[in-house]
C-alpha cells in the first residue's frame, strides 16, 4: 500500500511551467527534491537569466559555484542551491575551513549538504578495502550477477554524485525511495531521464548475463576516480 501513497507537491505549478523546461532534466530531478524539502541542497547547472527566477519562485537561494571542492565530475556544475538558511550555513562552513583541511572533511561537508546518509558519507571519505573497488560497486555487481541483472529500482534514482556505502545500505535505499517517488510525481520526464542515465551505468561485463552493448559505467567510473584520489592521499 505504501507505494500507492499520493505525493503532495508544494510547487507543482512551477514544474508545469515552460520555464522549468529550460533546466536539464537531471538537474530538475535534483532541484525539485530540494524545493520539496526532502533533500538539503544540490549543485546543478543553470543559466543566468531564467534559472534565478525559478529558484526564487521555489523559495530557494542559489550561488554560483566557487565551491570548496567541486563534487560533480559528470557534467558542468554552476549553482549551489538550497533553502536560504541552509545555503548560508554551508557557505560559512566552507569559508571557515583551514587551508590544510583534508578531503575527508570536505567530502563530509559536501555530502551532508547534498543530503546523503552519514554512513555513505563516511564510506566515501574512508573507503572499505574489498579487492580494488569500492564496496557499493563490488556488492552491486555480485547482486546483479546473482539476480539476472536485476537491482533495486531505487538505484535508478541516484543523483550523479551519490555512491551509497553498500548495495544493501538501508539508509541509502530509504532516502532514494523518498526521492524516487517525489521525482516520479513531480516530473515524469526528469524521472525517466535520471533512470536512463543510471540504467546505462548499471550494465556490467559478465559473460553469463546478456546485456545490450556495454557502455562505460558512470558509477564505476566515478567510484574509481574517487578511489584513486583517496588512495593517493
Ligand atoms: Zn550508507
Amino acid at each position: 500500500m505504501e507505494n500507492l501513497k499520493v505525493e503532495t507537491l508544494k510547487y507543482q505549478s512551477v514544474y508545469e511551467s515552460p520555464e522549468w523546461q529550460t533546466i536539464h532534466p537531471i538537474d530538475r530531478a535534483q532541484l525539485l527534491l530540494v524545493a520539496e524539502g526532502v533533500k538539503r541542497g544540490t549543485i546543478i547547472g543553470g543559466d543566468r537569466y531564467i534559472f534565478p527566477h525559478i529558484i526564487a519562485n521555489l523559495g530557494l537561494n542559489a550561488k554560483l559555484n566557487t565551491d570548496i571542492n567541486n563534487p560533480k565530475a559528470v557534467y558542468k556544475a554552476v549553482y549551489v542551491v538550497a533553502r536560504p538558511d541552509i545555503l548560508r550555513a554551508y557557505l560559512t562552513a566552507g569559508n571557515d575551513l583551514p587551508e590544510n583541511t583534508s578531503m575527508a572533511v570536505k567530502h563530509s561537508i559536501i555530502g551532508q549538504f547534498l543530503g546523503y546518509p552519514d554512513c555513505c558519507i563516511q564510506e566515501y571519505s574512508h573507503p572499505t578495502v574489498i579487492g580494488r573497488e569500492p564496496r557499493f560497486i563490488q556488492e552491486l555487481e555480485v547482486h546483479m550477477a546473482q539476480n539476472n541483472g536485476k537491482y533495486p529500482a531505487e538505484f535508478d534514482f541516484l543523483p550523479p554524485s551519490f555512491t551509497p556505502c553498500s548495495a544493501t545500505c538501508c539508509n541509502a535505499l530509504a532516502t532514494l525511495n523518498i526521492w524516487m517517488r517525489k521525482i516520479q510525481a513531480a516530473d515524469p520526464e526528469a524521472a525517466q531521464q535520471l533512470a536512463q542515465f543510471n540504467k546505462v551505468d548499471f550494465q556490467i561485463n559478465d559473460p553469463n548475463i546478456r546485456f545490450e552493448p556495454l557502455v562505460q559505467p558512470r558509477i564505476l567510473k566515478i567510484a574509481r576516480k574517487i578511489w584513486r584520489t583517496l588512495s593517493l592521499k
